[in-house]
């Protein structure tokens, strides 16, 4: 980079949405002030959350975000990396074997579906978790996982 040029400024209180946001009022203003659409985007942790990615690729702004993880745990109980991923079915396989969905059925109410938050749950059957060996490892002050 030859150059480095601030072209718009917005001000915000420290706290995460209102940062996102006024990511979101630059890039707009710039675009409407001076033509200029970036190819990318460079920011930290804070801005990796699943709104703000998907946003930017709607704007087809490529992100080079660290995506905001909230997998982890720190109690001691099986994290999300204990769990296969099983793309094809769209679910989750815990250690014990069960697989853990976003549904359980077709819903023909779209209020029921995803949440869109950006954010996606997938959970195991309450039968087969209060049943299940590693209760304790996994889930212990849930019903199930
Ligand atoms: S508690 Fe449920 S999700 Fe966890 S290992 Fe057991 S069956 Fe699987």
């Amino acid at each position: 980079m030859d150059h480095g040029v601030i072209v718009d400024v917005e001000a915000t209180r420290s706290i995460r949405q209102a940062e996102v946001g006024s990511t979101k009022t630059m890039l707009n203003r710039v675009k409407a002030n001076f033509d200029l659409h970036p190819e990318r985007l460079i920011a930290d942790t804070a801005y990796g959350t699943g709104p703000m990615l998907g946003w930017l690729v709607g704007q087809k702004i490529a992100p080079h975000i660290p995506v905001f993880d909230k997998s982890g745990r720190n109690d001691g109980t099986w994290t999300r990396a204990d769990f296969e991923w099983d793309a094809e079915n769209d679910q989750y396989i815990c250690p014990e074997g069960h697989e853990l969905k976003q549904f359980r059925r077709n819903y023909s109410d779209p209020n029921r579906g995803p949440s869109g938050k950006g954010t996606a749950r997938y959970r195991a059957l309450k039968v087969v978790c209060q049943a299940c060996p590693s209760k304790l490892k996994c889930c212990p002050n849930a019903d199930a996982r």
